[in-house]
C-alpha cells in the first residue's frame, strides 16, 4: 500500500500538532480545571514521536530502544488523563498530587523494570518484529505482570471516563454539548486502549493514534473555551454571592451565567422561563427597551429603570456593563437592581407626610400640592367649601376626646362620599375641613353643599357605651369660573363666607364672593 509509505511521517506531524497544542495549553497550566490536561498533550506527543521512530529506524536494537521509550508517555497517558479529567470536573483537594504519586508507583516500578532488565523477561516473554503492510515495529509477548500493569492503565482510563460521564448531569445546558464532545473523544481513545490488546491487532503505532481524537477534542474545547467547566467556576461563585441579581450574557444576549437572585427577578419581570433562564437569550424580553438592545449592538454600557407591571408591585434597575477583555467575546454583566423596598419605603413616606393620620384625608400641604396641580374642566365651574363643624368644643367637653376623634373620622368618611368627579377633599386643621369640587353653575355647587351640609346633620354617630352624637357643620362656599383665581384669594372669600354661616345660627351654608344666589 503505497500510502503506508508516508505512515510514520503522518505520525511525526501528529506528534508535532500534539507538541504544540500541549505547549499552548502549558500557558493554562495554573488553571483550576486546566492543570493537568497539558501534561497529557505532551505525553500523546512524545508516544506518537517514539512510535514514529521506531518504525523508521533501521536497527533492531534502536527500534527496541525506541519502544522502551515509548512505554513511558504510554503507561503515564491514563494516569494524567485521570487526573486531567478530575481536575476539569470538580475542584482538586490540595493532597491531589500526593495522591497521583500514590497511583504512579505501579507505573514507575513498570518503567524501572524495563529499563534495568536488558533482557525483559519479567515484562516481555518474547520479542521480535511484526511487518504490517511495509510497517515494520517491534513485537513482543507480554508477561503476566505487565498485563496486570496494563489492566491498572485500563481501569484508571475507564474510572477518568466514568468521571467524565458522571460530571454530565450537572452540565448546563449550553455547555453540554462540548462536554459529550469531549466525553466521546475521550471515549475512543480508552475503548480503543481495552479493545486493540484484545483483538491482537499488532499494527504499530495504533494505539497512539487513536489518542488522536482526545487530542483534538481536549485542544479545542477547554482551552478553545477557558471558561468552560462543568462545575461553577470562581465567576460563578461570585454571581452566586452578588446581592444583585447577576446575569452574564453572551454578545447576542444568551445567558451564560445567572445567579440564583438574577433568575427570581427576570421570573418576576417577565413569567417564568420557557425551561430554564440560563441558555436562553435575553433580548427578546427586553424588545421594549431599545437603549438595551443598542447596548449589544454597540457593546456599550447603560442604565434602564424598568416599569412594573400594574399588578407587580416591582421596582428595578438594570445595568449593562461590557466585559472588555474577557474570554468571551462581547460578554456583557447584567446587573438588575431591585429597589421595591427603597420605594415602598419612600411612597410611605410620601404618604405619611400628604395624608392626615386620624382621617385618611388630605392634609393642607397636600391639599394644597393638589389643588393647584388640578386640571383645568371645560365648561365647568370650580367650588371651594371651607367646613366647620359645629360647636365641636362642647362635643370633646361632653363625651371625652377619643370620642371626638371618631366623630372627626365618621365627619370625614361623609365628606369622602361626595370626592367623585375630580372633587379634592382635606383637613385643614383641627374641626375644619375644605372641599374642591367642579359644577357646572353656582346652583349646582351650592346644592352639592347643601347634600353635604344635609348628609352630616342627617348622620347618628353611636359610640359603644350606647350614647350617640350628632354634628351640625358650617359651610362658606365660593364658586368660581376663573380657573387662575389663586389659593389664597378662594381661601378668604370662603372663610369670610362661613364666618356668616357661624353667626347666622350655624348648620348653614353662606355662597361668599359676588354670589349670584341668594
Ligand atoms: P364653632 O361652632 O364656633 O366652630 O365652635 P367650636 O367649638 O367647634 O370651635 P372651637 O374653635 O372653639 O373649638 C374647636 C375644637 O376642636 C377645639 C379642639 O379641642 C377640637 N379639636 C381640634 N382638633 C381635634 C382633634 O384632632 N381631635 C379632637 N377630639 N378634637 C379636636
Ligand atoms: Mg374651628
Ligand atoms: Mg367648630
Amino acid at each position: 500500500m503505497p500510502w503506508m509509505k508516508g505512515y510514520p511521517y503522518y505520525l511525526l506531524l501528529s506528534g508535532t500538532i500534539s507538541l504544540y497544542m500541549g505547549i499552548f495549553a502549558c500557558r493554562f497550566r495554573r488553571l483550576p480545571g486546566r492543570r493537568y490536561a497539558w501534561v497529557l498533550l505532551i505525553l500523546i506527543a512524545f508516544g506518537l514521536v517514539s512510535t514514529a521512530a521506531e518504525i523508521m529506524a533501521s536497527s533492531f536494537n534502536i527500534k527496541l530502544l525506541m519502544r522502551d521509550l515509548q512505554q513511558l508517555p504510554l503507561l503515564f497517558i491514563p494516569l494524567f488523563a485521570y487526573a486531567a479529567v478530575r481536575d476539569y470536573v470538580s475542584p482538586l483537594p490540595s493532597r491531589f498530587p500526593g495522591k497521583l504519586a500514590l497511583l504512579s508507583i505501579p507505573l514507575v516500578l513498570d518503567i524501572a523494570l524495563i529499563f534495568t532488565d536488558p533482557y525483559h523477561h519479567l515484562m516481555r516473554s518474547s520479542v521480535g518484529l511484526v511487518n504490517t503492510g511495509g510497517i515494520i515495529g517491534i513485537m513482543m509477548q507480554p508477561t503476566l505482570l505487565s498485563m496486570a500493569l496494563i489492566a491498572y492503565d485500563q481501569v484508571l482510563s475507564l474510572y477518568a471516563a466514568f468521571l467524565l460521564a458522571a460530571s454530565l448531569k450537572a452540565v448546563p445546558g449550553h455547555k453540554l454539548k462540548p462536554n459529550v464532545l469531549l466525553l466521546l473523544g475521550m471515549l475512543i481513545s480508552v475503548i480503543s486502549g481495552i479493545a486493540i490488546p484484545a483483538l491482537k491487532i499488532t499494527f504499530t503505532g495504533f494505539t497512539v493514534l487513536t489518542l488522536l481524537p482526545s487530542v483534538a477534542v481536549v485542544f479545542f474545547t477547554i482551552y478553545r473555551y477557558p471558561q468552560l467547566s462543568p462545575v461553577p467556576s470562581v465567576s460563578d461563585h461570585l454571581l452566586g454571592s452578588a446581592v444583585e441579581g447577576m446575569v452574564l450574557t453572551d454578545r447576542n444576549g444568551v445567558i451564560l451565567s445567572i445567579n440564583e437572585t438574577g433568575e427570581k427577578l427576570l421570573t418576576r419581570m417577565f413569567g417564568p422561563a420557557p425551561f430554564r433562564w440560563l441558555g436562553l437569550s435575553i433580548l427578546p424580553f427586553l424588545q421594549q427597551y431599545s437603549s438595551i438592545l443598542g447596548c449589544y449592538e454597540n457593546q456599550c454600557g447603560g442604565r434602564i429603570e424598568l416599569e412594573p407591571a400594574e399588578e407587580e408591585n416591582l421596582y428595578c434597575s438594570i445595568s449593562l456593563i461590557p466585559l472588555e477583555g474577557s474570554p468571551e467575546e462581547g460578554a456583557m454583566l447584567m446587573m438588575i437592581s431591585d429597589y421595591s423596598d427603597k420605594k415602598r419605603y419612600e411612597r410611605e413616606l410620601e404618604y405619611q407626610a400628604s395624608i392626615d393620620d386620624l382621617t385618611g384625608l388630605y392634609n393642607r400641604r397636600h391639599f394644597l400640592n393638589t389643588f393647584n396641580s388640578r386640571e383645568y374642566r371645560e365648561g365647568e365651574g370650580m367650588a371651594m367649601l371651607l367646613m366647620d363643624i359645629d360647636d365641636f368644643k362642647q362635643v370633646n367637653d361632653a363625651y371625652g376626646h377619643l370620642a371626638g376623634d371618631q366623630a372627626l373620622v365618621s365627619f370625614s368618611c361623609k365628606i369622602r362620599n361626595f370626592c367623585k368627579n375630580g372633587a379634592i377633599a382635606g383637613r385643614l386643621g383641627g374641626e375644619e375641613f375644605m372641599l374642591c369640587l367642579f359644577a357646572r353653575d353656582e346652583a349646582e355647587a351650592l346644592d352639592k353643599a347643601e347634600a353635604i351640609r344635609r348628609a352630616v346633620v342627617g348622620h347618628t354617630l353611636m359610640l359603644e357605651d350606647g350614647r350617640s352624637i350628632h354634628l351640625t357643620v358650617s359651610i362658606g362656599m365660593i364658586y368660581t369660573e376663573d380657573p387662575d383665581m389663586p389659593f389664597e384669594q378662594l381661601y378668604r372669600e370662603a372663610d369670610e363666607a362661613l364666618y356668616l354661616s357661624k353667626t347666622n345660627g350655624k348648620n348653614k351654608v353662606t355662597v361668599g364672593g359676588h354670589s349670584s344666589v341668594s
